[in-house]
């Protein structure tokens, strides 16, 4: 495996490279079935096994409370950003949310086509590049829930502490999910595709508060949280394959310590690349605030776009790929997610340091 790359993707992302072998040695015969896991019938034991480990070692890693649904759906978070709205809104057809960057934004415009949509905290005026306050006396009493993206993949911000509101609190966590310790009790909903922290694109984890499924009728049947609950994510064939592969995923975890363990790591991992870009001539991070700054996702970028060009080609050449930032921010994004190694971020820190000291 000497030609594995430093993926630093923002998702489609880096995976342990423990669960890709142990996906390939099971390959064509998973368990002695003669089959491979993505031909197994979903209603085999074979996979409800699967179903049932993978539901049960995120309730552990998390501390999910009983009184909360664990589900695995389809269509990404993207379909979230409308479930949410279509399964929670109160009779009031309220719906408060912060703006911090696109996939607010998105979340925010699905919201809209089903009621009255209040954004109470907002920081577009700085391209996102922190957390705005919240305001609590902004948030209407009677609203649905507060919706906030924990971590924004984009911007590279990151809540530290959830907004303290008596109202239901919403998150997307698509990118940071089992990234650092949360109190699952502090949210209503939790929601996060798996492609960046979690495993192969194709499952989406929804995190829902048992008394909140089922109050709205006449929801569409695949965008209805109940029927996912009832059929114990199983009302249609479920994305098999990246449901194993995020099984796979989570028993690693708990080898590794679990999310306290990858907190600590995490921590460490982006402080590295953070103090190489703060110690550098050249380059600085879109998140200047620490107190705001994404454990996960890290864009840094130089004035120059040549000096930007020249650092993303050298890193290639060094196996080092994808770090190109997003076309809204321009320069470079390291992401970081679990799966990337306290040396794979030594690298780049090295890496920032040398082309620094060489190009300033
Ligand atoms: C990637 C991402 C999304 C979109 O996820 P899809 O699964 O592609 O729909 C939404 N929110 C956040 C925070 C993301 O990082």
């Amino acid at each position: 495996m000497d030609h594995r790359v430093l993926n630093f993707s923002a998702g489609p992302a880096v995976l342990p490279e423990s669960v890709l072998k142990k996906a390939a040695s099971e390959m064509l015969d998973y368990k002695g079935s003669g089959m491979s896991v993505m031909e197994l019938s979903h209603r085999s034991t074979w996979f409800q096994d699967i179903m049932d480990e993978a539901q049960q070692l995120l309730r552990d890693l998390l501390s999910i409370p009983d009184t909360y649904s664990v589900l695995f759906v389809q269509g990404g978070a993207s379909t979230q950003f409308y479930m949410v709205p279509a399964n929670l809104m109160n009779p009031s057809g309220k719906m408060d949310y912060v703006n911090t960057g696109a996939w607010s934004k998105k979340a925010i415009a699905e919201a809209k086509m089903m009621g009255d949509v209040n954004v109470v905290a907002d920081s577009s005026d700085k391209t996102f590049s922190y957390i705005p306050e919240v305001d609590p006396q902004k948030v209407r009493k009677d609203s649905s829930y507060l919706h906030i993206t924990t971590n924004n993949t984009i911007y590279g911000t990151r809540f530290d502490d959830p907004p303290g509101v008596e109202i239901p609190l919403v998150s997307d966590m698509s990118s940071c999910i089992l990234s650092e310790r949360i109190n699952v009790a502090d949210y209503a909903l939790i929601y996060a595709g798996a492609q960046k922290n979690i495993g192969p694109s194709g499952v989406t984890t929804v995190i829902v508060k048992k008394d909140l499924i089922g109050k709205n009728q006449d929801i569409p049947t695949m965008l209805d949280y109940k029927t996912h609950e009832e059929a114990g994510s199983m009302y249609n064939t479920p994305p098999t394959y990246a449901i194993y592969i995020m099984k796979l995923v989570f028993e690693n975890l708990v080898r590794m310590g679990g999310v306290g363990a990858m907190e600590e790591n995490n921590k460490k991992k982006a402080s590295l690349v953070y103090d190489a870009i703060d110690s550098s001539k050249l380059f600085k991070a879109h998140v200047e605030n620490e107190k705001d700054r994404s454990l996960m996702n890290i864009p840094f970028f130089s004035d120059s776009d040549e000096i930007n060009k020249a650092f993303l080609k050298e890193a290639e050449e060094m196996g080092m790929v994808n770090l190109k930032g997003h076309r809204s921010v321009g320069g470079m994004r390291a992401s970081i997610y679990n799966a990337m190694p306290l040396e794979g971020c030594q690298r780049l820190a090295a890496f920032i340091q040398d082309f620094d000291n060489k190009n300033s």
